[in-house]
């Protein structure tokens, strides 16, 4: 039986709606890949009574539990009080990571004082967790086969006591559940316009081959997903894949993990060619999308952001009288600030964008969403209106996208 597991969010900020819950989600992503099935996810309040009961009840049901939360010095998080009840343990004082806690402070040149001291008192029950990015230790505990680890609700610290430590010990404890996913990322096709294209493939598809339709964004992922990893099912996949991509070519960007901003990366890397923006109403989104991308330098001259007419005029030679004419969200603005900060930046493909984000700025000819992209190659200067309908950031999130796939949609024909 593959091992089952449940992930606990502690925090009353959480159920307040002030902080989301990423913990959780990106736990969930790291058990799938070891092959261990997250049966539950629960979020529950900093309080003795609820830790300690929903601990009872998830180790009764599953074989490992993890929770996020409550481990920070101050009375508020109460996590660690409650593991040592649950446990009917006492605190002792670990040097180690009294050690690791001194060293952290020293680094940062800040006073340690007795609250930070504590941090290091450890459940007598459990292993404590190194955390290499903060003061709070995590614990691990064992009993009759389960595993219950706790860690900091801070979400850089669970993540690497996650990668250095957790998932290599669960992993080598706990036998492999191959779920098989593969993923097909598309761009530019609403979900049921996609599903009415492959419709006839997707009825040709076995039953132990599950496809899931994921929208988000202007994209849609096509998931596939079976149970076994052996070389049959994944040519089983892939032969699958290979079936339905004739179909929906035009819109596939790239497989599995790789963002559309990746897969641009990609595509500039072996054409050999840097990219400019020019962006106005995305105010920098596009540059930062780029820019989380790894090694972005190979292939990125960098952006401007002319907000205003002014700036659009004196930085990137935009005519103010096309300007006074067209207004600056407008065709020709685009296709001059692609053209010019190619030019600018010595760069081989530029991009310039300008839009009315909202809620105000909206006009009976361009109502908010109302956004103009401009493409400029070697060969050839093109642009081309969006419209999209909602509020300023996911106008401006939309935006962003739809650059990214113009730019591909460019490269592609060259
Ligand atoms: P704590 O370990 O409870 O002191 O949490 C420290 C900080 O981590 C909190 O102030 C939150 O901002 C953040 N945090 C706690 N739990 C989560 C969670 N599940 N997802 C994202 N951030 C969290
Ligand atoms: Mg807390």
């Amino acid at each position: 039986m593959p091992a089952k597991a449940i992930l606990i969010s502690i925090g009353d900020e959480i159920l307040y709606g002030q902080t989301l819950d990423t913990n959780s989600h990106w736990i969930a992503g790291a058990l799938d890949s070891l092959g261990i099935r997250v049966s539950k996810k629960l979020t529950i309040a900093d309080t003795r009574e609820d830790i300690l009961y929903y601990l009872k009840e998830s180790e009764d049901q599953a074989d490992v539990v993890l929770l996020t939360g409550g481990l920070g010095p101050t009375s508020d998080d109460l996590t660690k009080p409650c593991l040592v009840e649950y446990f009917g343990t006492q605190l002792e004082r670990n040097e180690e990571m009294l050690e690791n806690i001194r060293r952290l402070f020293k680094k940062a040149g800040r006073e340690m004082s007795e609250v930070h001291e504590q941090q290091a008192d450890m459940p007598a029950n459990c292993t404590p967790v190194a955390n290499n990015m903060g003061t709070a230790p995590g614990m691990w505990f064992e009993r009759n086969g389960k595993v219950i680890v706790s860690m900091p609700g801070v979400p850089y610290e669970m993540r690497k006591m996650m990668e250095e430590t957790v998932l290599p010990k669960l992993s080598s404890m706990f036998i492999k559940d191959s779920i098989y996913h593969r993923m097909i990322r598309t761009i530019g096709i609403g979900e049921s316009a996609l599903a009415e294209i492959i419709k006839d493939w997707e009825k040709s598809l076995p039953p132990h081959i599950k496809l899931a339709y994921l929208p988000t964004m202007g994209s849609v992922k096509l998931r596939l997903t079976t149970s076994g990893e052996s070389e049959q099912t994944k040519k089983e996949v892939q032969n699958k894949i290979d079936e339905v991509l004739p179909l929906i070519n035009k819109y596939v960007y790239g497989f599995d993990d790789e963002e559309i901003e990746e897969a641009i990366g990609r595509m500039l890397k072996t054409r050999n060619l840097k990219l400019a923006i020019a962006e106005s109403c995305t105010g920098g989104f596009l540059s930062h999308k780029i820019t989380s991308v790894a090694g972005s330098s190979e292939w990125y001259s960098g952006a401007l952001v002319p907000y205003s007419n002014q700036l659009k005029n004196e930085q990137l030679k935009v005519d103010n009288k096309i300007m006074e004419e067209h207004g600056a969200v407008s065709e020709p603005v685009v296709l001059a600030l692609a053209k010019n900060i190619r030019e600018v930046f010595k760069a081989d493909v530029g991009v310039g964008i300008s839009g009315v984000a909202g809620p105000g700025g909206g006009s009976k000819e361009k109502p908010v969403g109302t956004v103009w992209i401009g493409y400029s190659d070697e060969k050839k200067t093109v642009a081309k209106k969006f419209q999209f309908v909602r509020d300023r950031n996911i106008n401006i999130a939309y935006s962003v996208v739809a650059a990214l796939n113009m730019i591909r949609i460019n490269l592609d024909k060259d």
